[in-house]
């Protein structure tokens, strides 16, 4: 049990946890002081995913822009920088895109459903995610007939500089209650079976496996959750 009632820090194995001396708080705030780092308790009122694995004034600094970056529709004016974002995403590891896909019509069609949603980071756009409509995906057989209709949430595309953020869960959240909402009763997700950094981060989120399907050139894992 801590002798500082206020502490939130679980790291009870760290000898400056007030769990084990009498001092209070002075061991963490002299180590935080040395080592340039932000007490614990500050990253947790701060609330949100920690956005890096550190704990310097850099790390809290990325998790207050990240708290402060807000999710918006996106509108015609933002269509050449979801493209670039989009453009920045090929060759990147288990990315299925290529200089034909996702196109201006892609984006055009999302406009027009209001199914594009971008994060804005001082004005500069830095993630999107698409509430898609693939009929492929909705024929599966592995949804949950209880579960209908079930939405999809797709072209989720992060900025390479702001990767390891918390950005992409965050924008998934965003778009499950926008689906939510609009009437659905759950949401799909195909993820690439190989990709362990998009598993985790929905596992996280509470998706259920449900299924496995091979489309696009790629092997997938089906996730599905009530909304
Ligand atoms: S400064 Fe350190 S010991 Fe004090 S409440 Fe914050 S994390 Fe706990």
């Amino acid at each position: 049990m801590s002798n500082v009632d206020f502490c939130t820090c679980n790291e009870t194995g760290c000898p400056n946890h007030p769990t084990n001396h009498d001092k209070g708080c002075t061991p963490c705030i002299e180590k935080n002081l040395r080592e340039r780092e932000i007490p614990a308790c500050f990253f947790k009122k701060a609330g949100g995913v920690k956005p890096t694995e550190g704990w310097h004034f850099e790390d809290f600094a990325a998790l207050m822009n990240a708290n402060a970056a807000e999710i918006v529709p996106a509108t015609e004016n933002d269509k050449e920088e979801v493209m670039a974002l989009y453009r920045a995403q090929l060759g990147r590891e288990f990315c299925p895109w290529n200089e034909y896909y996702p196109s201006y019509e892609t984006i055009d069609d999302d406009l027009s459903r209001d199914a594009l949603f971008v994060m804005k980071e001082n004005g500069r756009i830095i993630a999107s995610i698409s509430i898609d409509k693939d009929d492929a995906v909705e024929a599966l057989e592995c949804w949950s007939k209880e579960l209908a209709p079930g939405g999809e949430l797709s072209r989720l595309a992060v900025s390479p500089k702001m990767q390891n953020r918390g950005i992409a869960r965050k924008m998934a959240t965003h778009g499950m209650a926008v689906l939510k909402e609009r009437g659905f009763k759950s949401i799909h997700f195909l993820v690439n079976r190989h990709n362990k950094k998009a598993l985790q981060s929905y596992s996280h989120l509470g998706f259920n496996k449900v299924g496995e399907c091979f489309m696009y050139n790629q092997e997938f894992l089906c996730y599905e959750k009530e909304l």
